[in-house]
């Protein structure tokens, strides 16, 4: 399998080359130059496996220079840092499923991945024959950060570097990603939002100063954010499995369509069920939900992609993104691998803050897209609570509340999968509002009584971390991100 850049010529790419680089000089993503396809076959064969062997035959598909046991190799151990199943599927109601993606070490779905990117990283300069230090550098709206650190604490041979939003996170988030330990890494607050940050990332990518300073002391960069086809291929491994899941519960048959909904963010977590779609996996509808950041509601609706809007701060800040990175990789597919199309569109968008894309592709795609304002977030926490008594957090419940109104709009019945992104705990504070009507400020109280209320356990590991020591404190101008990161490869950190 070769990979292409979405903005490039003719250029092929190896699997590993495209996991090291992280994203094309062209300023490009990487794509696979076709789709495997799997079949009734495949999915009964999967149906007897445990997660990692499942994720280890569909990575197999796409990374053909891995042999599949060393593939099984990575995935066992990535996914033994999970607390039991790593993606359960849970009934709530006829037809209705929640994929809890959040039972990985950090608490949020990145994990499915990035307790993988790692291993593949590491396996990919071997197979190179690359012995720089790999730079790893993230731009996060919140979760990608923590879930990255724990993926590259201490791993040999790299170093990484996470830019947040300083005001932009929860302090859940904040407080996980501030207190990591490990002696490669750090963390910087950056004054802006989730944008502003991941787009100074990907300038410092292809600066050339940064790239030639590096240079000079052994080190290349690469990324840990969704724009890594690292971190996409692992994710399109737990749409195929939830479908084997129910086909092999009788819940559906083989063939039969069914639908998710995909709180959305940078767009990568649905572009990974896309994919899936794209190797035969039957799906119906693709349902985006967004928060108040609706940039791809209005996107699918008129085919105007416009970031000339305010910025909303919301209870699910994971989703508070103009600019979805991975919506790229399917216009690309949608219009017919026109790769100039795509360098137009984008260079638009960098000139003029907006493209038009033709509104009949996106019609006729499987797509489907819908927002929650913060109001009907808290009613979708509570209503899924008191009717199928389970407990989402704010992203999730997002996803609920839009699959709500699809369901009204539509009288569409097919069976349906809300995809369940984050542990409720991260939320804590808000969760409890959905389910009370009460505001409880302080976030360990909030957490006790989360538990009394939904009857969920607490993670210490969430619990605890007011207890643990903030090691990371500095917070800059988004115009000196630059300057952190020559300043990280002179001395290894950035602590201030
Ligand atoms: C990252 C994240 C999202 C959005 O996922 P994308 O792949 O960026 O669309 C949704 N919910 C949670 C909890 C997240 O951490």
């Amino acid at each position: 399998m070769k990979y292409v850049s979405t903005r490039g010529g003719g250029e092929t790419y190896s699997a590993s080359e495209t996991i090291v680089k992280g994203i094309a000089s062209d300023g490009g993503l990487f794509v696979p130059s076709s789709f495997p396809t799997i079949d009734g076959q495949f999915v009964d064969m999967l149906a007897e496996l445990s997660y990692p062997e499942r994720v280890a035959k569909i990575l197999a598909l796409y990374m053909d220079e891995f042999d599949e046991n060393e593939l099984l190799g990575y995935a066992q151990k990535a996914y033994s840092r999970f607390d039991g199943d790593p993606c359960p599927v849970v009934k709530i109601e006829d037809n209705l499923f929640v994929m809890e993606l959040w039972h990985g070490p950090t608490f949020a779905f990145k994990d499915m991945a990035l307790t993988l990117l790692p291993h593949l990283m590491v396996a990919s300069k071997k197979k190179l024959g690359i012995d720089e230090k790999t730079l790893v550098l993230v731009a996060t709206s919140g979760d990608t950060g923590k879930a990255a650190l724990e993926g590259f604490k201490d791993v040999d041979g790299s170093e990484i570097l996470v830019f947040f939003p300083d005001k932009g996170v929860s302090k859940m988030q904040k407080l996980q990603m501030v207190t990591q330990e490990g002696g490669n890494l750090s963390v910087v607050g950056i004054k802006g939002n989730f944008d502003d940050a991941q787009r100074a990332v990907k300038e410092i990518f292809c600066d050339n100063e940064v790239i030639s300073t590096l240079k000079e002391s052994k080190r290349a960069m690469s990324s840990a954010n969704s724009i890594n086809w690292g971190r996409l291929a692992p994710q399109i491994a737990y749409y195929v499995s939830s479908y084997v899941d129910l086909v092999a519960s009788g819940e559906i048959e083989y063939g039969d369509k069914i639908n998710f909904v995909v709180p959305t963010g940078n767009f990568g977590n649905v572009l990974a069920g896309y994919y899936a779609y794209k190797m035969g996996l039957p799906v119906n509808k693709l349902i985006v939900a967004s928060n108040a950041n609706n940039v791809l509601v209005d996107f699918f609706a008129s085919g105007v992609y416009s970031v000339k809007r305010d910025f909303y701060k919301t209870a699910s800040p994971s989703m508070d993104i103009l600019v979805s990175s991975n919506l790229e990789r399917l216009l690309y597919e949608l219009c017919g691998r026109d790769s100039a199309l795509i360098t137009r569109l984008y260079n638009d968008l960098k000139e003029k803050g907006e493209f038009s894309f033709d509104k009949d592709l996106l019609d006729n795609s499987i797509f489907e897209a819908g927002w929650a304002d913060e109001t009907e977030t808290k009613e979708a926490i509570f209503n899924y609570f008191d009717l199928d008594d389970v407990t989402f957090d704010p992203h999730t419940a997002v996803a609920g509340s839009v699959y709500n109104d699809y369901s009204i709009d539509t009288d569409d019945d097919t069976t349906t999968i809300i995809v369940s992104t984050a542990s409720p705990y991260k939320f804590a504070t808000d969760v409890l509002e959905g389910l009370t009507g009460k505001r409880e400020k302080d976030p360990l109280k909030a957490m006790l009584k989360l538990q009394f209320e939904s009857g969920l356990d607490c993670p210490g590991e969430i619990y605890y971390l007011s207890e643990k020591k903030v090691l990371h404190t500095k917070v800059i101008e988004k115009s000196e991100a630059k300057q952190a990161v020559l300043d990280f490869a002179q001395s290894g950190n950035t602590r201030g």
